[in-house]
């Protein structure tokens, strides 16, 4: 395995595809090794292209604001883009580019291997669902700020906040939306005790309901739920909120 330091360098000398010959620079991702939570950008802009980093122009401004209110800082988190150099006029990118420059991506994923991967926007959603087997929905609206998780990959799009850039109306939603990255940094309060950590260390337990809710999206669990109210509840009641017969036997 190549490490950060050659593939940024890799990145930066790169000439697979023509954008070599239009962009200033190729900008590789930069933040923590060892992150949790792993943005992914379409490509870099006109600022990022004079500066060789990544979400330094509007967009990145716009992203530092989204990523106030679940309190997070750049960098606790990884932050890269899916093409690595500046699309002329800001346009979409070919099929050609995607293929060039994503195993640029894949490396990073692969070096970083963070629990959750967080696409902002269209191209990057789908080329991270793709990668995982998941069969993409045709309705875009389908695709966003929802957990997807894949041959043991958690994944979790998000709008691009480049949207802000031009509908400043979309706001309000894509602050709410940017807050579930608040949950997704942390595993859920009650893991240590809860009864589907013990059903799921005895093996009685798939592991898709602790990456999902113990170690995902704890908020939506209805146990976390019936904790927090202080409702009892049963040990064999799943984080969905339905009766497991099978834990039942187990309790
Ligand atoms: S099952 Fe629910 S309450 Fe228990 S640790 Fe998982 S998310 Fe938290």
């Amino acid at each position: 395995m190549s490490t950060m330091q050659d593939l940024k360098s890799e990145i930066r000398n790169c000439g697979r595809c023509p954008l070599a010959d239009s962009r200033n620079r190729a900008v590789p991702g930069e933040g923590d090794l060892s992150a949790r939570l792993f943005l992914v950008g379409q490509a870099p802009g006109v600022d990022e292209d004079e500066e060789g980093r990544v979400f330094v122009g509007r967009s990145g401004k716009i992203l530092g604001e989204l990523l106030d209110g679940p309190g997070l800082s750049r960098e606790e988190i990884y932050l890269t883009n899916l093409i690595k150099c500046f699309l002329p006029g800001y346009r979409r990118p070919k099929r050609g580019e995607i293929d060039a420059c994503s195993k640029y991506l894949d490396r990073e994923i692969e070096i970083v291997a963070p629990e959750f991967l967080i696409p902002l926007g269209y191209y990057p959603a789908r080329y991270i669902l793709h990668k995982y087997g998941i069969n993409v929905p045709e309705d875009k609206s389908e695709i966003f700020n929802r957990l997807w998780y894949s041959r043991g990959q958690k994944i979790f799009p998000l709008g691009h906040p480049a949207i802000l850039v031009y509908d400043k109306e979309a706001r309000d939603e894509m602050v709410e939306n940017y807050d579930k990255l608040r949950v997704l940094s942390s595993n859920c309060k009650w893991y240590e005790v809860c009864p589907m950590r013990r059903f799921n260390e005895r093996g009685v337990l798939d592991d898709r309901w602790i990456e999902t809710y113990c170690k995902g999206d704890w908020e939506s669990c209805q146990r976390y739920q019936m904790e927090e109210n202080g409702d009892p509840h049963p040990d064999y009641i799943l984080p969905d909120g339905s009766l497991s017969e099978r834990l039942r036997g187990h309790s």
